[in-house]
């Protein structure tokens, strides 16, 4: 049997183990320190704007800090897209507030800037006014985002961009991550860099970035003694695992390039398949890094569906995976509010995730195609 082709797995640049080394050499094996900092610089500099960027343990407590800084409390709603991780709202459950979820629109597959709108309209009229609105940038593409800062501003509602997948996209030249009043970044296995496991929060201010540092390290008040005014957490991240990040930063551009390409090899293997639709950007304003390239399956067109073309690579050793199912349909969050026209359920039913690591060869997209041709004949 071939070896398997994996959906997305890590891949080191080289230089990761000489930066934990470093930390090794000098002791640094705690939550702060040279590693640390430098790649939070890293980071800073490569969004180009002023942004402050905290390191902290994974992309959900980075999402889980932001609502913090934005207030939310017990019994807030707080906007989120519908069609995402469950982590982009799991952390509104930590805080004891309320998700209230919006449908994506067809263009990007992201929040529907009307939706958005209809919703915050309704809440308002019903007394209570959103704290904070959750867009996420899906599979790296950029969502509309000219539109939701636009709405966001126009009710003076905190936006917060999960740009989990999406570092080293970009809407009009300028990063995503760097759109919201707060961006977060995750580092988990699976993203387009990793440190094994860790995020980032990004920050308007540098004040933002001091209190939520404050947090993510017990809520520690100045003092000799250990003393609380507030409730805190252990969100940092490691020394030693910054020196992954650090790695990482140094191949970032090559990596999604890479994965662009992916994108451009699965445009080409589909484009005389009838009935299969190869996400893009549509239009030339939008850059997205394809962290995963997606496809979606018009069964009454092609002669297969997306579930039997995911059996098929399956059998042959090589993983796919449904797009992420709506928030809105999950038995855990089914009974919070929604609002849209079930774009995302459609999106959903048709769509399947390709393999798109930046470490896919030649090899491997020559097995991919040999078995996508002859499942679609
Ligand atoms: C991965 C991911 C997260 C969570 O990041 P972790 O670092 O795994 O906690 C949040 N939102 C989206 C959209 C993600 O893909």
């Amino acid at each position: 049997m071939n070896s398997k082709i994996l959906l997305s797995p890590p891949h080191m640049g080289g230089n990761e183990l000489n930066f934990i080394n470093s930390a090794f050499e000098s002791n640094w094996i705690v939550p702060m320190g040279p590693n640390i900092d430098a790649f939070e610089t890293d980071l800073e500099k490569y969004i180009q704007e002023d942004k402050n960027v905290l390191s902290v343990s994974s992309g959900t407590a980075a999402i889980h800090l932001a609502l913090i800084l934005s207030d939310v409390r017990s019994n807030d709603e707080v906007i989120c897209q519908s069609m995402t991780f469950s982590a982009s709202a799991n952390p509104i459950i930590y805080l004891g507030a309320k998700p209230v979820f919006i449908d994506s629109e067809t263009d990007t597959w992201n929040m529907c800037p009307n939706a958005l709108e209809n919703c915050i309209k309704d809440r308002i009229k019903n007394g209570v006014k959103p704290k904070a609105i959750i867009v996420v940038n899906l599979y790296g593409m950029p969502a509309k985002m000219d539109s939701i800062v636009t709405i966001s501003k126009r009710y003076n509602i905190i936006l917060i961009e999960d740009s989990a997948e999406s570092l080293g996209s970009s809407l009009n030249n300028k990063k995503c991550g760097t759109f919201g009043d707060f961006g977060i970044f995750s580092f988990n296995g699976n993203k387009i860099i990793t440190t094994s496991g860790g995020g980032a929060l990004v920050c308007s201010t540098s004040h933002q970035k001091e209190k939520a540092l404050f947090l993510a390290t017990q809520a520690k008040d100045t003092a000799p003694h250990y003393q609380h005014s507030e409730i805190g957490y252990n969100y940092r991240m490691s020394n030693v695992i910054a020196g992954i990040g650090r790695g990482q930063m140094q191949v970032l551009d090559k990596h999604v390039n890479l994965r662009r390409e992916n994108n451009n090899f699965y445009q080409s293997l589909f484009k005389n398949i009838k009935g299969v639709f190869v996400q893009k950007e549509f239009s030339e304003n939008y850059y997205s890094n394809h962290w995963l390239t997606c496809i979606l399956i018009d069964d009454k067109k092609s002669s297969i569906s997306n579930e039997e073309l995911r059996l098929i690579l399956i059998e042959n050793n090589i993983e796919s995976r449904p797009l992420w199912k709506p928030l809105h349909l999950q038995p855990v969050f089914r009974k919070y509010k929604y609002f849209g026209d079930n774009i995302s359920e459609q999106l959903f039913n048709k769509g399947l995730c390709l393999p798109s690591g930046s470490s896919l060869n030649s090899q491997d997209k020559n097995r991919i195609s040999k078995i996508i041709i002859d499942a679609f004949k």
